[in-house]
């Protein structure tokens, strides 16, 4: 495995390979890496000849600094895992490379951006989009890989690749969760114990919710599992809500079939978040 830290680098080794004809599987990350980022990367490895993972904490996709100062980081680990699991270059820039100068693109996502995540987080998915855009125009990747932990992240990443035209396919990849449901994060090593037994409530309400037992509209199952999530003193509900998989606007009949239930919670002053597709 080739760790990188330059752009030059890094776009330089990718060329010859893409001139040797390898198909360039992408995996951008922000390090911590787990079993979730993981399954990403073995799915690059089946599908891509040459696997390209970049390790970046974004700085301009935070809104909370706090959230920025205490994300984890485990470099030495993430490049252990990445190599056991078949990654061939890692990229790890620093702030400074990835912006030389402050970063000034204005991406425009119309309402994909302004519900749940985009109404909690301000700027976060120009953020994302900033830095997404500008590693693959590096990496200039053939397949691309997304968790669908992130739901709102990869329908607008879907949506940016379609209005930029660019020649990418993005590949959607299932949530890797612990043995009781909750979803693997970089942040659950931030849950206290207790945080930690409590927030798989998180996911069964969301199970629960997709399998019928709330109701059958979105304002009775949002209700229910708002209430069920809030029993535990440990969890505050930010937002639940029953959106469309590509626009992702509110469901509003009490047909669920192209409906995703998306869910931000607070444990503690860690936040979290999950979804679960109607199918
Ligand atoms: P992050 O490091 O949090 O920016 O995540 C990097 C990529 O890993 C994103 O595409 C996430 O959606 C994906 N990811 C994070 N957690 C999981 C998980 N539990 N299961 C599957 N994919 C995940």
């Amino acid at each position: 495995m080739i760790v990188v830290e330059r752009k030059s680098d890094l776009h330089q080794i990718v060329a010859e390979h893409k001139k040797g004809g390898s198909k360039i599987g992408f995996v951008p990350t922000m390090g911590a890496l787990h079993q979730g980022h993981i399954s990403l990367v073995r799915e690059a490895r089946a599908k891509a000849g040459v696997v390209v993972v970049s390790v970046f904490v974004n700085p301009i996709q935070f809104n909370d600094p706090k959230d920025f100062e205490t994300y984890p980081a485990t470099i030495s680990e993430d490049k252990k895992l990445l190599e056991q699991n078949g990654c061939d270059i890692v990229f790890i820039p620093s702030v400074a490379e990835m912006y030389p100068e402050v970063p000034s693109e204005q991406y425009d996502f119309g309402t994909m951006e302004t519900v749940m995540e985009g109404a909690c987080r301000p700027g976060h998915f120009n953020g994302v989009a900033v830095v997404v855009r500008r590693l693959f125009d590096l990496v200039q990747p053939d397949l691309a890989f997304f968790g669908q932990k992130d739901f709102q992240q990869l329908a607008i990443i879907k949506r940016l690749v379609s209005q930029l035209g660019l020649p990418i396919e993005i590949i959607s990849c299932p949530t890797v969760r612990e043995q009781d449901g909750l979803a693997m994060s970089s942040r659950n090593v931030r849950l206290s114990a207790e945080q930690r037994e409590s927030s798989a409530r998180i996911s069964s309400a969301l199970r629960n919710a997709v399998r019928g037992a709330y109701g059958a509209t979105p304002d009775a199952i949002v209700a229910n599992a708002v209430k069920y999530i809030n029993q535990d003193k440990n969890l505050d509900v930010e937002y639940i809500d029953i959106v469309d998989q590509e626009s992702l606007e509110k469901t509003a009949g009490s047909d669920l079939r192209n409906s995703v239930i998306c869910a931000a919670v607070f444990a503690g002053n860690v936040r979290l978040i999950d979804n679960m597709l109607f199918t």
